[in-house]
């Protein structure tokens, strides 16, 4: 069996097919109302991603409400070699989440309650399918903070956060959930609960089996539960949005961010001249600066004395204005500018995907040379004979920006329509072009199905081969997300 949408893929014929008794099965062990069929209401909202890139033909959606429940359906897949997607908020970037054929889609979004807070160590144990925001909320109401944030927040679960290791825009300041996750739960596939909530922010004893869990994007297990570290809210959170002429300019600012800024510097994110024209023509708000400017750089400090971080940001604008690397700038007033500002880089992705296609690219690259791909990619999709601008008319809109001070660069080409003649102009050469520099073709969205042909670019044989031997441990009979990366 081929699938309409991946011609080149074939349906694994080790994998059964759901049958009625299967379906009897399922309903027999979960709620009413947890087991959704295609005879029966419209899975295309499971199906389908939410860039609408990627469609599977799933007909069986289970929404399990307990770690046990997850436990009972993997058993059953287990025994019947029924292949599975986990699936959290959908907001994944990469085709992971979504069933390539008729994988069973297990939706986590029930199974959504925060399990314990600790007000003293900060630990939070919660469901996987918790949705972030309300996390984050959660944890505000008792001055913490989730040390993780990102566009999706109203949407993606923290749950789907840990299995795609997401970076977001807090990394700089609270680092990875490599570093601030403490324990993981998760369903393996045959059934067996893996107990690892742990809270310790110390324990040295032995391999670390929940670092595998964070980032492997549903291909060893179903997370159930997540306990994680979480910072102490900032009284004080201080957004301030400048113009410069040059990506040099735009390093020599991280730089004095990191020297000046030091403790109190929470993002750094960089924004280039077409993709804030692209978010002016869909936001009503009036522009942050008059003048148009090569590149913005929103820099937001969280610390815990006004009067002190206030006098820091400043003098740090002053100090840039001085020395001629911005040309103009301004510091949000109050909590509303802040977000207002907040709106000119969360905007991006969101107002890309509104112009039709984008084919993205979330890349890591050594500092120095983060910007070059996107003007060698606005040179080559020229060379190949099309118009580069950021109207509304059938050209080509290539933008940069990104997670500066994690290395992180996002190049999105926005078309009209998802067109194979671009895809082939760009792929595999963006991926050669990292390679070349030891970049990471994937720096924070993860693989799925998108990046599986182009690890290589990132990752030697003798690592692939070691990450295939891992995969046949957890998981001999390949029933977690098959046809991904892995
Ligand atoms: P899904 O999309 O549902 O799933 C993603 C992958 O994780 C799939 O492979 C799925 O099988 C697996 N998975 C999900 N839940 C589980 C589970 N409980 N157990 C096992 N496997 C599971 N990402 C960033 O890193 N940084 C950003 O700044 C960022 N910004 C974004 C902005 C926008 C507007 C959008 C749409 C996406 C953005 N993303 C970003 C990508 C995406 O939001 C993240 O990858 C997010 O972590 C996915 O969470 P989810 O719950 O939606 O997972």
């Amino acid at each position: 069996l081929t699938s309409q949408m991946y011609p080149d893929v074939v349906r694994d014929g080790r994998f059964g097919e759901i049958s009625r008794e299967d379906v009897e099965y399922f309903k027999s062990i979960l709620s009413p109302g947890a087991v959704l069929t295609a005879a029966e209401e419209d899975l295309s909202g499971y199906n389908i991603d939410s860039m609408r890139k990627y469609r599977g033909q799933s007909q069986v959606v289970l929404k399990p409400r307990s770690t046990e429940e997850v436990s009972l359906i993997m058993k059953r897949c287990h025994e019947r070699k029924l292949a599975v997607v986990p699936q959290g908020g959908n907001t994944g970037l990469v085709g992971g989440s979504v069933p390539v054929f008729d994988e069973i889609v297990i939706s986590m979004s029930l199974m959504n309650k925060i399990r314990s807070f600790d007000e003293v160590s900060g630990i939070l144990v919660a469901d996987a399918g918790c949705i972030l925001e309300a996390t984050d909320q959660y944890l505000a109401e008792r001055e913490y903070i989730f040390p993780l944030d990102l566009g999706a927040k109203g949407s993606c679960h923290i749950g789907g956060n840990v299995a795609t290791n997401a970076g977001g825009l807090r990394l700089l300041r609270y680092g990875s959930l490599h570093g601030t996750v403490l324990g993981v739960e998760a369903v393996m596939p045959d059934g067996t609960i893996f107990s690892g909530l742990g809270k310790l922010r110390k324990d040295n004893t032995g391999y670390d089996i929940k670092q595998l869990f964070i980032g492997s994007e549903g291909t060893l297990g179903v997370i159930t539960g997540v306990s994680i570290l979480c910072p102490r809210r900032s009284k004080v959170v201080n957004v301030a949005f400048f113009g410069l002429e040059s990506y040099d300019k735009v390093q020599q600012a991280f730089v004095k961010a990191k020297g000046e800024l030091s403790e109190i510097l929470s993002a750094f994110e960089f924004m280039d001249r077409a993709s804030q024209d692209h978010v002016a023509r869909f936001i009503e708000l009036r522009r942050p600066l008059d003048e148009p400017h090569n590149f913005y750089v929103l820099v937001e400090t969280s610390g815990s004395n006004r009067a002190h971080d206030e006098e820091k940001l400043q003098t740090y604008l002053e100090g840039l204005m001085e020395s001629d690397v911005i040309s103009d700038g301004v510091l949000a007033q109050d909590e509303t500018q802040a977000k207002n500002l907040w709106t000119w880089r969360e905007g991006i992705p969101e107002t890309l995907g509104k112009s039709g296609g984008v084919y993205k690219y979330d890349v890591s690259i050594p500092l120095d040379e983060l910007y070059k791909l996107v003007e060698d990619t606005r040179v080559r999709i020229q060379e190949f004979g099309h118009a580069i601008g950021s109207d509304n008319s059938n050209v080509v809109n290539v933008v940069g920006y990104g997670h500066l001070g994690d290395g992180n660069l996002h190049l999105n080409v926005a078309v009209k329509q998802y067109d194979k003649e671009i895809e082939h102009i760009l792929e595999p050469w963006v991926y050669e072009w990292i390679e070349k520099r030891q970049g990471s073709v994937s720096a924070e969205h993860g693989l799925g199905f998108a990046k599986k042909p182009y690890l290589q670019y990132s990752k030697d044989q003798n690592v692939i081969e070691l990450m295939r031997q891992v995969k046949k441990v957890y998981d001999p009979n390949g029933i977690m997300n098959p046809y991904k990366y892995i």
